[in-house]
């Protein structure tokens, strides 16, 4: 058997790309699949910054830029930085990347080594944990039950840090759950943080602007004095439909961002000229159509909601707060038989979805919840109602 890298062979191929890569497969093959796998929101790109690569293709930007991003891009973070989070970063203390993947894992792969552990609250993003085993490091999961939000409480934070804890990798609104932090939460997880100075504290704010009860202060904001071992992590994937431009950034202390961006030297360079260009228009240019997605997919929320909770067989007992994503229990289900088996678990129910209602799903395995399967709703209305009358045919099938 082919030898390879011990780290490499033990991590799993991305599930949630991996889902869609299925339902990709199976569209080319004609079966009429609604894709509600993949994280990526259905509207196109702004019109205004499709119009920045353009002008900056014509204006030869077509060379390599500093590997951290150019100046310009790094003022347009640091401006968005300050007008939606309240925090200020020089040059120095921002790593532009190409997406927000990038970002995160040179950023782990730098600050942590063998013999570290990092906290993950779980149900978690299926890269985080690969990303910290990647680097060496060990991720402590840290369940967070259904029944409390799938929110980390104070206590249990002060039980999952031992004297090999070193990062903590908090993640709000949630991939995959919605679950939204509230300020009142942040704090006291912040107190409980103030207490253990080794330990990095690491924001990932991707959905920050799909949090349907409005903005909450970030939690450097909350407490500054985080921030000195804080790291925040974003990307214009989700906020402007971007996730092919791949466009994420790091801001953090600046020895933490000059080894990364060391890292980043060797191992990509400077993230795609043309699309660093869109995304000083992108952060810096009228930010009206983030609420306009916003409301789009909060309307999105209210007919998910509604139609999870009468499928048979699922339960959704938390309104997701923010995020595309529904995350709902299907326990009651994987006890039910399926062609002679128990279905076991949310990894096989979300192929039994496939095979037979052709609605891709991703199962909440490599989330660390095998009860819950995810749906994304960042697909039309009427594409969800269609994909949730066949897996509620379906359901009903199996729950009979
Ligand atoms: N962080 C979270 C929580 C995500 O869900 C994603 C994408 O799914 C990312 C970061 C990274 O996005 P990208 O690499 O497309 O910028």
């Amino acid at each position: 058997m082919l030898k390879l890298n011990r780290r490499v062979a033990a991590i799993k191929p991305s599930a949630t790309l991996a889902a869609d890569a299925r339902a990709t497969e199976l569209r080319a093959a004609g079966v009429d699949v609604i894709p509600l796998a993949a994280g990526e929101p259905d509207f196109d790109t702004p019109e205004r910054i499709k119009e920045a690569a353009r002008r900056a293709l014509s204006a030869g930007k077509t060379k390599y830029t500093p590997v951290a991003g150019t100046r310009e891009l790094k003022d347009a973070i640091r401006l968005k930085l300050k007008r939606d989070n309240h925090l200020d970063y020089e040059p120095a203390e921002i790593m532009a990347s190409a997406g927000g993947k990038p970002a995160e894992y040179n950023l782990i792969a730098s600050l942590f080594d063998e013999g570290d552990e990092v906290i993950v609250p779980t149900p978690a993003w299926v890269s985080f944990v690969a990303m910290i085993q990647l680097s060496g490091a060990a991720p402590k999961l840290a369940a967070c039950p259904e029944s409390t939000g799938f929110v980390l409480d104070p206590e249990q934070l002060r039980e999952a840090i031992g004297p090999r804890t070193r990062g903590i990798m908090l993640n709000s609104p949630s991939n995959p759950t919605g679950a939204v932090y509230s300020a009142a939460q942040l704090g006291e997880l912040a107190r409980v943080l103030m207490e253990f100075p080794e330990v990095w504290v690491m924001s990932d704010d991707a959905y920050e602007h799909i949090a349907y009860a409005g903005r909450v202060p970030h939690i450097f904001e909350l407490e500054p004095r985080l921030k000195r071992r804080g790291i925040v992590f974003n990307t214009l994937s989700k906020t402007y439909a971007m996730t092919g431009w791949r466009i994420g950034f790091a801001a953090g202390p600046r020895e933490a961002i000059a080894a990364a961006t060391r890292l980043q030297s060797q191992n990509s360079g400077n993230p795609n000229s043309i699309a660093q260009a869109a995304a000083v228009e992108a952060l810096s240019g009228p930010q009206d159509e983030i609420a306009t997605m916003a409301a789009e997919f909060r309307a999105r929320r209210e007919l998910v909601v509604e139609r999870v909770r009468r499928l048979p067989g699922f339960s959704l007992p938390n309104v997701p707060a923010g995020a595309f994503y529904a995350f709902p229990n299907v326990s009651a289900m994987l006890k039910r038989e399926y062609k002679g088996r128990p279905i076991g678990d949310g990894d096989r129910l979300a192929s039994i979805i496939l095979d037979e209602a052709q609605v891709a799903i991703v199962g909440g395995n490599d989330f660390g919840a095998p009860n819950h399967v995810r749906l994304s709703y960042a697909t039309s209305r009427e594409k969800l109602n269609q994909a949730f009358d066949r897996i509620e045919r379906l359901a009903r099938e199996i729950m009979r």
